[in-house]
């Protein structure tokens, strides 16, 4: 295949100062949970993605001295001659693909704890640390000549390894955002005052870092285009900032101050959403601009190159979602892209501290420790047919890699409609583009001779001991428990059985069950999105709903999705009452006994219905009918019985993408799964 001739722009070579990106496809820095950490496993991510087409591959953040220690988060770092040597290991790889690598050099200032270091963090004021009880200290005059003598030695530390971009960061809320901005810089010497004085700072060490870097290398900033939360400096005066700075850099990496806008979700933002704060910036800055918008139409793409707002195609998540996407555009092969659900799992993984992960794509971390390839699969290790049974995230997942590997395979769905959980939940609002985790499947199917589906066709122990099939993957998922068991109670609650206690899969189901008219409870002990977004179905449908979580706030665990604030603003501004810290402790058909976690005080909420979002039963009976006579097994001529995804151990639907997958990539596999690998930091 070819591609089409209107994505050629896509693919026109283009200028960074002295350096030439092979196409427009940019990778920016983004997070992936293995920084400093894990440098081989890093090295062997980024470099997947030059090799999917990607013309520039950054780092995530990198530190350029121990008072920058975001501790337990796993930043970048280029403080000694050991960063150097990890760093190294990135820039070869990406190299060897034929892509520019780039280095985001940081310093977080007051935002980091510097739990690690236990360097005093730094900053213009002494203000707390973002999540510890740790204040910074103020920088004076010789703190400042320190800071710039830092970041130019992390800058040339950063040529010692090999990188081709060297960034200066000024944006996020990190140190030298808090100078450029009037609210936070209250110095009354030459660094603050005066928007002159408020960019001394970045222009000096624009200066300085161009210096260290030589002739060759370029120099990239990352600025922010627009001030919409309030804190930073004026949009007016951003402008300005930028037609000052604008040729000191080769290139402008625009951002707007908003993680919950550039970064969003697709529950609140679409794609390309940032093109109003970024138009007519190229034009004032006289430098290539690249920015993100979780591009994955190609359409779109070129519409914003067209329109003149960006030279290069900046992604984070697109590029984790398909590492290959610029190659899929180049070869014409459009419906194969696996484009990013926007569910920021992902971003979750930086938030936790562990190897990124992705719902869509499950070789994403996977690339060093297990060997995977995004595009690429062992072939069949046997002749043996597989039977699949379920066709959710993971029995799609599992039947489409098996087929991949050249296995007969067939997948029998008990429902009409296939995708199990992502089909379901993608009716829920704001959860439609969940879709895609089917619908990337299915089109891969069309080309899958050796898969049969069966839909509408619920397999009983005796269909699956009479099928012949030698291997059977049972992923038959997992179903809402009703009776309140979950984090916090371990025993079925009084009332919980009664006709108007309803669980998410039934106010998915086609026909809701009536509920009479009047108030509802939901009782949230799941703490992430599926409680939120039923509280949003019921009050979009007329409904007084009343949030009662475990948690903190209404979906704590969306606060490393960066999901948080849109979920309880949305929450808020739909009339939901939020009740938190609380647990519901018994229903009688008109009421919800509702329990404050800290001091077991009492309330009778009305309520003429009760959802119950607490945890998952593995749908196993099947499993467990089958394991039940080992001799009927036996002569089936089973070999292999596993259960796969949420019928094993109900978790996100990554975990079902990714277990689905394992399954396919372990069965008679050449190397086991490894789930001990793991490395160690640089010396
Ligand atoms: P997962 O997230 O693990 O993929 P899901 O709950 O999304 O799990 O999907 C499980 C799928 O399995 C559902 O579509 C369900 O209809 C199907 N299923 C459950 N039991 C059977 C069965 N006995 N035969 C065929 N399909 C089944
Ligand atoms: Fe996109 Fe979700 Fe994958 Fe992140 S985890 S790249 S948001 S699909």
């Amino acid at each position: 295949m070819t591609r089409d001739p209107r994505y050629d722009v896509l693919f026109e070579p283009v200028r960074i100062g002295p350096l030439t990106a092979r196409n427009r496809f940019y990778q920016v820095p983004h997070c992936s949970g293995m920084g400093r950490a894990w440098p081989q496993a890093l090295a062997a991510m980024r470099a997947m993605k030059a090799a999917g087409g990607w013309a520039v591959v950054n780092t995530e953040y990198c530190s350029i001295h121990p008072s920058s220690d975001d501790t337990p988060y796993p930043y970048a770092s280029l403080w000694d001659a050991g960063d150097v040597r990890a760093n190294a290991r990135m820039t070869e790889a990406v190299h060897d693909q034929g892509a520019l690598a780039g280095v985001e050099l940081w310093h977080g200032g007051n935002y980091v704890g510097n739990l690690a270091s236990r360097e005093p963090p730094i900053d213009i004021m002494s203000l707390p640390s973002r999540t510890d009880p740790v204040q910074s200290r103020v920088l004076y005059k010789d703190d400042i000549r320190a800071l710039r003598r830092w970041h130019s030695d992390a800058a040339k530390r950063a040529v010692e390894a090999g990188f081709d971009l060297v960034y200066v960061y000024a944006t996020h809320a990190y140190l030298l955002d808090h100078f450029l901005s009037p609210v936070s810089n209250q110095r009354t010497d030459e660094y603050g005052g005066s928007l002159e004085n408020r960019v001394r700072i970045l222009r000096e060490l624009l200066i300085e870092t161009r210096e260290a870097i030589g002739p060759d290398r370029a120099l990239a900033v990352r600025f922010t285009a627009a001030n919409l939360g309030g804190k930073g400096a004026p949009t007016e005066e951003l402008r300005e900032m930028l037609s000052i700075l604008g040729p000191l850099a080769d290139i402008w990496d625009l951002v707007v101050d908003d993680y919950t806008l550039e970064m969003g979700s697709s529950r609140f933002v679409e794609e390309g959403a940032q093109e109003s704060y970024l138009a007519g910036l190229r034009q004032l800055l006289g430098k290539p601009v690249v920015g993100v918008g979780r591009f994955t139409s190609p359409d779109t793409m070129v519409g914003m190159v067209k329109r003149g707002v960006l030279d290069f195609i900046g992604a984070a998540r697109p590029s984790i979602a398909d590492p290959f996407l610029p190659r899929k555009i180049e070869e014409g092969r459009l419906e194969e892209i696996r484009e990013c659900i926007g569910c920021n799992i992902c971003y979750a993984s930086n938030s936790r501290g562990n190897p990124i992960r992705c719902t869509q794509n499950p070789t994403m971390g996977e690339e060093w420790r297990s060997g995977w390839h995004p595009e690429q699969i062992e072939p069949a290790g046997s002749k043996d047919s597989i039977l699949v049974v379920g066709a959710g995230p993971a029995g799609l997942e599992a039947a489409v890699a098996l087929a991949r590997r050249g296995y007969a395979v067939t997948l029998a769905e008990a429902s009409d409609t296939l995708g199990g959980r992502v089909t379901r939940e993608s009716r829920l609002p704001g959860l439609a583009a969940w879709g895609r985790v089917r619908d990337h499947r299915l089109e891969l199917m069309k080309g899958l001779p050796n898969l049969q589906v069966y839909p509408a066709s619920r397999m009983s122990a005796a269909d699956v001991l009479g099928f012949g099939a030698p291997v059977v993957a049972l992923a038959t998922g997992a179903a809402w428990r009703r009776d309140g068991i979950g984090r916090l109670h371990r025993a079925p609650q009084p009332g919980f059985d009664s006709a108007a206690v309803l669980t998410p899969d039934d106010l998915m189901s086609p026909e809701v069950p009536d509920l009479p008219p009047g108030p509802v409870v939901i009782y949230d002990d799941d703490r992430y999105y599926m409680a939120a977004v039923l509280a949003e179905k019921l009050a979009l449908g007329g409904r007084a709903v009343t949030l009662v979580t475990t948690g903190g706030t209404a979906a704590a665990w969306a606060y490393f999705t960066e999901e948080l604030d849109r979920t309880n603003a949305r929450l808020l501004s739909l009339g939901v009452t939020l009740r938190t810290s609380s647990a519901v402790v018994s229903f009688d058909g008109a009421g919800a006994e509702v329990s404050c976690l800290f001091s077991d005080r009492r309330e009778v909420l009305a309520a003429v219905g009760l959802v119950t979002v607490t945890a998952r039963s593995p749908e196993d009976l099947l499993y467990r009918q089958l394991i039940q006579n080992p001799a009927a097994l036996r002569d089936s001529g089973i070999r292999l019985l596993q259960r796969v995804g949420d019928c094993l151990a109900p978790a996100l639907i990554a975990h079902a993408v990714h277990a689905g997958h394992r399954f396919a990539r372990e069965l008679d596999a050449s190397k086991p799964w490894d789930a001990a690998r793991r490395e160690l930091a640089a010396p």
